[in-house]
């Protein structure tokens, strides 16, 4: 009885340090990355999920008139449907990270579907990244066993700091991230350009463009540096 008891306890704690200790190491660095962003003044603005072929060549044209370099976290599924995409983005100096394959939540899936997904879009993206290019978690969220991966890869994680919210149900005002950015004395900023589907597409694409383009405003007024994410964490 005791015995069984034990075993019990035993896997529920291990199950629970599965998920609550990669949790409690992105509270950790996502405190340091606002921390790092405060005191070297540099806003990092971060694309997920793309490319997409109507939004990234706009985003692409936009980043190059501020001449500044951004990071995407390339969605593997995404670079097999728009691969001319990943050489567009390296050559005109941006940084590549993957999102994984196909967007799995490592919290919703079996550990070893969540590995070989964080594999997969690794090998997709081929020789336009290394094997410790940084990776971001969909939806935030690793369990031990992906953590681990990555951390064996060396790989940073690409938390952010401010979501730009333009994937909420309802679209904030770029302001509201610009004040939000603006009062956190700069900040990681995660934003989207997949291409999306129905009658917000647009509104959304736009959404997109303009916050970008109302956060590199406020980075000339403010003096911040604009870096990837991999020159701010080295
Ligand atoms: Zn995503």
């Amino acid at each position: 009885m005791l015995s069984t008891l034990i075993i019990i306890s035993g896997i529920l704690v291990g199950t629970l340090a599965a998920y609550l200790f990669p949790h409690i190491i992105r509270k950790v660095e996502e405190a340091k990355l606002r921390q790092d962003c405060r005191e070297q003044r540099t806003l990092v603005l971060t694309y997920d999920d793309g490319p997409g072929e109507n939004i990234t060549p706009r985003l692409l044209e936009l980043l190059d008139s501020y001449q500044v370099s951004a990071t995407f976290f390339l969605l593997g599924m995404r670079v097999q449907k728009y691969p001319k995409f990943v050489n567009r983005l390296a050559e005109a100096g941006h940084e590549l990270g993957t999102h994984g394959q196909s967007h799995l939540n490592a919290w919703k899936v079996w550990p070893w579907e969540a590995l070989n997904d964080i594999k997969m879009g690794y090998r997709t993206l081929g020789d336009a990244v290394s094997a410790d290019s940084p990776f971001r978690p969909p939806y935030g969220k690793l369990v031990l066993p992906t953590w681990w991966a990555l951390r064996l890869r060396r790989a940073p994680i690409g938390w952010w700091t401010v979501d730009s919210g333009d994937t909420n149900a309802l679209l904030p005002q770029s302001d509201e991230v610009v004040k939000k950015v603006k009062s956190a004395g700069g900040g990681v900023v995660l934003l989207h350009d997949f291409d999306r589907q129905g009658n917000q597409a647009a509104v959304r694409a736009d959404f997109v463009l303009e916050t970008t383009a109302a956060l590199l405003e406020a980075a000339l007024v403010e003096n911040w540096k604009v870096l990837p994410l991999g020159r701010l964490l080295r």
